[in-house]
């Protein structure tokens, strides 16, 4: 792969996941050593081959860490009801600790009516209003994994986040609004921008800490840059156009010949030219995008304390 010709950090998020998941590794060891051993459920509805890639890594991990998993695959045309009582019965069971289901539902089930059936406690994706609201108060709480990851990317990196200006781009629930929270939780000054924002690069080119959560390949610009600002890129966006990837990656004979092969590549939300001018940056892949299942899986095993009285440390 044709580097960056920078200065520029690069933050190893499969390094990082790496920590993580040794650290979990120990944890489950400890637990299991008491009689417990971490469960995790993952419910996937249907045949989106997407959602079985990332489930199917979901359950490869828990396998390596020593954690119990059972993947649901309910057809796609289960209904809300259907998925209620899924929900009901693995909230009441003793050997699950968590329980994530995998999104996008199709679209004739009530997600969000989904997602508040899920008990607080086995919350291992963050989604439920109780645990946004304790990571908004401040309380703990089962985080999404994204975000968490993006605060452990900077924490481990030894990156200061106090006192910082960070921007946010995007307002998802899933990424954009907590980790803004999370952020400011660290005390940073936080600005979240969206597709409304006007003028956004005013914004961009303030920030020590660029968070870019939009979907849109490329999209952050050298331009839009501040020089020696940390980017962190969680945008994962697939590519099949030659033009794009030549005007991403000018000259870059490795990404050229990846995409000649499969015909598509992976780019994240910044350009390449961003993280040229950037002090640290994550890359796309092998960034933010590592660390989400390691987060689950801590997720996993601080439910399996919380609900068993076991004190957990907090990050
Ligand atoms: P999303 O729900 O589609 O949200 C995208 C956000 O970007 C929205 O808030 C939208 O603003 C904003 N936006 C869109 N166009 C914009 C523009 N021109 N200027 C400024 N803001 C704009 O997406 P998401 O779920 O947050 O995901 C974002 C990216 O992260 C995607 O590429 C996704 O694949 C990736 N992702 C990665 C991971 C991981 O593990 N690394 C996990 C989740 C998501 P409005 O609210 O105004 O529409």
């Amino acid at each position: 792969m044709k580097t960056i010709d920078t200065t520029a950090r690069v933050l190893d998020g499969v390094a990082i996941a790496g920590e993580i998941k040794a650290e979990v590794g120990v944890e489950v060891k400890d637990l299991q050593a008491r009689g417990i051993t971490p469960g995790l459920a993952v419910i996937l509805v249907g045949d989106v081959p997407a959602s079985q890639i990332y489930v199917r890594s979901k359950v490869k991990t828990c396998g390596e860490l020593g954690i119990y998993s059972e993947m649901l695959t309910p057809p796609e045309s289960i209904t809300t009801e259907e998925m209620l009582k899924l929900v009901a019965e693995l909230n009441a069971r003793e050997d699950i600790d968590g329980i994530l289901i995998q999104l996008p539902l199709p679209k004739h089930v009530d997600t969000k009516r989904l997602l508040e059936s899920v008990a607080p406690q086995k919350d291992v994706d963050g989604f439920h209003p109780v645990n946004v609201g304790r990571l908004q108060s401040g309380q703990p709480a089962l985080a999404p994994c994204t975000p968490a990851g993006i605060i452990e990317i900077l924490k481990r990196s030894g990156l200061e986040i106090a006192g910082k200006n960070a921007v946010v781009v995007g307002r998802s629930d899933i990424v954009g609004k907590p980790a803004a929270m999370m952020l400011l939780n660290a005390s940073a000054t936080v600005t979240v921008c969206h597709s409304k924002t006007i003028d956004l690069a005013k914004f961009t080119r303030g920030a020590d800490i660029l968070v870019a959560a939009i979907g849109r390949a490329g999209f952050v610009t050298a331009e839009m840059v501040k020089p020696g600002a940390v980017l962190i890129d969680v945008g994962i966006n697939r590519v099949t156009d030659a033009a794009e990837v030549e005007r991403l990656f000018p000259g870059d004979a490795a990404r050229a010949a990846g995409f000649a092969k499969r015909g598509s590549t992976v780019v994240g939300d910044i350009e390449p030219a961003a993280f040229a001018v950037s002090g640290a940056y994550t890359p796309v892949p092998g960034g933010v995008g590592a660390l989400t299942i390691a987060m689950l899986m801590k997720n996993t095993v601080t439910a399996a304390k919380a609900r068993r009285g076991i004190a957990v440390a907090q990050g």
